[in-house]
């Protein structure tokens, strides 16, 4: 049976087993994927344990993203790019590391279809520089990037060639779309939270937020309510895990299914 899982601490309650347990039995896959909760710590062992067992495919979330990457045989151009790793597999007998958070803002957008000339992204941590990869990747004419700590903000601009904008002001020219990578409006403390200062948006905006849990964060209500076309964060989830999918075994998911396997499971709560 080939062995799949994914590391990070503290795990929680990971959709992942969910969306590729599911994917193996669409295909009839002799194939299982687990959930490692490994502390930073216990990471050289855990690699040195794929290495030993052959593990076929490993999903990798914070806090290890970065640090995976020198204890691996080759990293992809695309993750060097990013600076983080979301994606061990193995290629032609080395194992490599990969990035498809990338790829989970990227579609989203792209299905639109829509012509968006400027972006702005609230945060700079791991899933800003996805986000901003992304919105590089889609062609931008303009991409800002906005943290509360400016210092943040300002490294990451220089790094991905956009431009910083002070937290202040992140309201005031709004883009065509805005992408929020910051925790506010996730469920706990943070869930009355809103990242959008203003108590609305141009119903023009494309909302996105990185944030799924809940699946209608406060930032989406005022973005409905103010007429926009929004995308929640289990849109990045599904496409960056049905990329993983592919990576390891070289078959598609309907992204519709999957869809729907993943609310399931959210909606239980
Ligand atoms: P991270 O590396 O810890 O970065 C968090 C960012 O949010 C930092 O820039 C931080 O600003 C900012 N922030 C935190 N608390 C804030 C507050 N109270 N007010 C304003 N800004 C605040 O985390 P991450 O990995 O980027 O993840 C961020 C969020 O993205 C997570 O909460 C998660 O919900 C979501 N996410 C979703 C997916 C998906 O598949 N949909 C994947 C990854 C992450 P400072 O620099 O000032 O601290």
């Amino acid at each position: 049976m080939d062995q799949y899982g994914i590391i990070g601490h503290p795990l929680g309650h990971s959709l992942s087993p969910v969306l590729h347990n599911w994917g193996y039995a669409q295909h009839g896959l002799e194939a299982r994927y687990d959930a490692w909760d490994t502390p930073h710590e216990a990471l050289p062992a855990f690699i040195a344990r794929v290495r030993a067992e052959g593990i076929q495919g490993v999903s990798v979330t914070i806090p290890h993203k970065q640090a995976v990457m020198p204890l691996l045989d080759r990293v992809s151009t695309k993750a060097r790019a990013v600076g983080a790793v979301n994606t061990l597999l193995w290629d032609r007998g080395l194992l490599k590391g990969t990035n498809t958070d990338v790829t989970g803002c990227l579609i989203p957008l792209q299905e639109l279809g829509r012509t968006l000339r400027t972006g702005l992204v609230l945060g700079a941590g791991g899933a800003a520089r996805a986000a901003v990869a992304a919105l590089n990747e889609l062609g931008l004419d303009w991409v800002g990037v906005s943290n509360r700590n400016r210092d943040k903000a300002d490294k990451l601009a220089l790094e991905f060639g956009v431009e910083a904008v002070d937290w202040q002001e992140r309201y005031k020219n709004p883009p065509d779309v805005l992408v929020n990578s910051t925790p506010l409006g996730m469920s706990g403390s943070l869930e009355n939270e809103n990242p959008w200062p203003m108590r609305s948006l141009p119903s023009e905006t494309v909302v996105f937020d990185l944030v799924y849990n809940p699946l209608k964060t406060k930032l989406l209500l005022l973005a409905e309510q103010s007429g926009c076309t929004t995308i929640s964060g289990l849109e990045m989830f599904l496409h960056q895990g049905l990329k993983q999918f592919k990576l390891w075994t070289g078959l598609d998911l309907d992204a519709d299914a999957a869809r729907e396997v993943l609310l399931a499971r959210l909606n239980q709560g």
